[in-house]
């Protein structure tokens, strides 16, 4: 049994003027072996194999101390930040107990927990065994989203994009809730370096965008949408110096350093793939506005994109 000797829970920092969206971390397991490109825990002190912790004894204490220092009643946890909440049997059997405690101690504490399952993978059969129908907690079953050439290009070992979508049609059965992260957007193929290549990358990628888009509102009944965040690629900057050092295709040339010590695509990039996005999601079902996020930005990318800052636990607000 491998025990975690750090804590479990930890309030996510964004990163300096990030917008904060208010989650807390739940760590129970560390690295992933699906391997994508850009994936920061390759960069991290990480195990090399997925490790999953199962001194639980550990976690009840944390989140009691957590509930009785609080005055907030909803509470979001996000499972898939230091894995991929369903890399394995393991790590399905292990989040079921967990939600088992956090629901147990919401009920002492009276509080509202939403707890996010984030996956690349199609193991939503493994799910499917476990009934996730607990009091005070909610399960949001989470898929990040690309359109398949860039699944094929960056996240090899993952499911295809037909397998995620069908996943999101299964996981109504179990929740009816389903978010959906458009994260990391990548621009590519890049056609060409000079103005016209890239603008022509841009837009190609906002269509690639738009049609996996498409596929979910095929699949999800959009009362069942949680949350859809839009997050464009963002690399650290020793990342960024090593994905350059072996030519990554990620690697774009318009990329800048932000504050916050990542490097992103432009303003003006950025706020062209959101906003056009953003019409697209509008378009297609106007009430989806206030359930878009985005995730990694700072304010004023919200501000030019015309989105009002919303947080985790605030769009969980009026969830039955
Ligand atoms: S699935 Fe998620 S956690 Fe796993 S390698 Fe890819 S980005 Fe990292």
């Amino acid at each position: 049994m491998s025990i975690r000797k750090t804590e479990f829970i930890s309030k996510y920092y964004y990163g300096k003027e990030v917008v904060d969206l208010d989650e807390f971390i739940v760590s129970l397991a560390d690295s992933c072996n699906l391997n994508c490109e850009y994936c920061y825990l390759k960069f991290s002190k990480t195990p090399k194999k997925p490790v999953v912790y199962e001194n639980i004894e550990e976690f009840i204490k944390e989140i009691d101390e957590l509930f009785k220092n609080s005055e907030e009643k909803i509470f979001y946890f996000h499972f898939g930040e230091t894995t991929d909440s369903l890399l394995s049997k393991k790590h399905i059997q292990l989040l079921y107990k967990f939600c088992e405690v956090i629901s147990e101690r919401s009920k002492v504490y009276s509080k509202s927990c939403f707890i996010e399952v984030r996956t690349k993978t199609f193991n939503i059969s493994q799910l499917t065994k476990y009934n996730f129908n607990f009091d005070n907690l909610k399960l949001i079953y989470t898929t990040s989203l690309s359109p398949q050439n860039i699944i094929d290009a960056f996240e090899k070992k993952t499911s295809t994009l037909e397998e995620r979508i069908s996943s999101l049609k299964q996981a109504q059965s179990i929740t009816k809730l389903i978010g959906i992260r458009l994260e990391p957007i990548i621009i590519y193929p890049l056609v060409n370096i000079d103005y016209e290549g890239i603008k022509k990358s841009v837009l190609n990628t906002i269509k690639e965008y738009n049609e996996v888009l498409k596929k979910v509102f095929d699949v999800v009944d959009p009362k069942n949408l949680h949350s859809i965040s839009l997050s464009t690629l963002r690399l650290t900057k020793k990342q960024f110096k090593v994905l350059k050092e072996k030519k990554s295709k990620l690697c774009f040339p318009e990329m800048t350093l932000c504050i916050d010590g990542k490097f992103r695509y432009s303003r003006p990039i950025r706020t062209t793939i959101y906003k056009e996005l953003i019409n697209f999601i509008k378009y297609h079902h106007t009430n989806l506005l206030e359930k878009i996020i985005l995730s990694f930005e700072f304010k004023y990318i919200w501000q030019d994109c015309g989105l009002q800052i919303k947080t985790l636990p605030n769009l969980s607000i009026n969830v039955e």
